[in-house]
């Protein structure tokens, strides 16, 4: 398949796009220099309510208001920057990403779609243009949920969704999520009253690195999220029993970890089998966990995903006839608990249709993908229209330093964005 380059985009209908690649380059620096920003040296590590993603957000803010925004945290401590519509009291469109990441993470996951939206705001600003409606670039403290153990805590607050169970999450220090608030300069008590009403909210656009290898593979810059997949995660528990390992005979032994062993490789095959499905164990212990005792008991995660529910659901229930079938083989007790059922989340049609439109118009072809992964536009959902941009990475390494993306994709992502974010909202 062509490539499609910067070099063959249709800007023409743009001004602003005129200067999309010296854009690019901006986003690129900043998203580098957020760097520094980290909890460790040496590797980028920034979670919520920390010193350096404070840092990090102060940095941001200071680009927000250089946009002409007007800057504001929220109860837990999520950063907006508010570009005015050219009337007072316009709805606004929420545009951006977040800035808390996981441990060792790459510099784009999160970051590049806020420098995205404060770039296409940045132009606006210098063109001395106000739209019908205002922009907010939104800059989402908590998204990996690496602290607390809970996604979306930022985006939540914003859809009203954050809860009591939340704020008495605690992390490996026994730190609440509450007193994390209030060490971050937010007050738990004021969660609910942050919460955005959906009228005042045109819907939200987020520009986020693919974290897969699709968009590469079709020579691709950009792509438009279809869906964020659905994903089940169920705890499993096999129970043998114990016992020495130089005294107990193959053909008497009740092992957990053989029948766990079984279950893992047929979680491989079930779900190679299916396409678009992905299944993984990525936890699990063993007990009594010692080198000379047969494994009486394993705990192990399951995490299964499909863009559609019905297969999802289907796989899941092969998954449990599977897992009991192998433990009745080897007399092996079997618990099976699901500990989450998140249906798949579509992209909203207007606002996907939006970034399509724009695709279309730089003469990109216009591309479709599910997201394996969570986004805050999953939660935004709940209450505004909500659609999603992914722009290329290379080998789609994320949440790895390793991760990795062209400035020439970042400069058509500005491009879409810039179409997207103008012109007038259906009602
Ligand atoms: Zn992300």
């Amino acid at each position: 398949m062509k490539e499609s380059t910067l070099d063959s985009l249709d800007t023409s209908a743009s001004p602003a796009s005129l200067d999309l690649r010296a854009r690019a380059e901006t986003v690129m620096a900043r998203c580098h220099a957020l760097d520094r920003f980290s909890e460790e040296s040496g590797r980028l590590t920034r979670r919520y309510g920390t010193p350096a993603l404070r840092a990090a957000q102060d940095e941001v803010a200071g680009w927000m208001i250089g946009a002409g925004m007007s800057v504001h945290r929220d109860a837990v401590g999520n950063l907006f920057g508010r570009y005015p519509a050219s009337a007072e009291d316009a709805p606004a469109l929420l545009i951006g990403s977040h800035l808390d990441s996981v441990s060792d993470a790459g510099r784009f996951d999160g970051p590049l779609g806020v420098i995205c939206a404060v770039s296409a705001v940045e132009a606006l600003h210098a063109a001395d243009v106000r739209l019908d409606h205002a922009i907010e670039v939104a800059a989402f403290a908590d998204e990996e949920g690496v602290r607390f153990g809970s996604a979306y805590l930022g985006s939540r607050t914003v859809t009203g969704d954050l809860g009591e169970r939340d704020l008495a999450l605690t992390d490996r220090d026994g730190v609440s999520f509450a007193e994390a608030i209030r060490t971050f300069g937010g007050d738990p008590d004021g969660v609910a009253a942050s919460r955005r009403e959906p009228a005042d909210l045109l819907g939200y656009l987020e520009v986020h690195i693919e974290q897969g290898p699709e968009l590469e593979a079709h020579g691709l810059p950009v792509g438009v999220v279809s869906a964020i997949v659905g994903f089940t995660r169920v705890a499993v528990e096999f129970t043998g029993h114990a016992g020495h390992a130089g005294t107990v005979p193959m053909g008497r032994r009740r092992d957990a970890l053989v029948a766990a062993a079984a279950f893992v490789l047929a979680a491989e095959s079930i779900a190679a089998a299916e396409p678009g499905a992905v299944a993984t164990v990525g936890e699990l212990t063993v007990s009594p966990g010692a080198g000379n005792v047969v494994p009486g008991a394993v705990r192990l995660s399951l995490d299964l995903r499909h863009p559609d529910d019905a297969t999802r659901l289907r796989l899941r229930d092969q998954l449990e006839t599977e897992a009991r079938a192998i433990g009745a083989a080897r007399e092996i007790g079997v618990g099976w608990r699901p500990a989450y059922d998140n249906p798949a989340v579509p992209a909203d049609a207007a606002m996907a249709g939006r970034l399509e439109a724009a695709i279309a118009a730089l003469g990109v072809p216009v591309h479709r993908l599910p997201s394996g992964a969570g986004h805050d536009a999953a939660a935004l959902s709940a209450i505004v229209p909500a659609a999603m941009l992914f722009v290329r990475c290379a080998g789609g390494i994320s949440h790895h330093p390793a991760e990795s993306v062209a400035v020439d994709d970042i400069a058509v992502a500005l491009g879409v964005l810039d179409r997207a974010i103008a012109g007038p909202f259906g009602s």
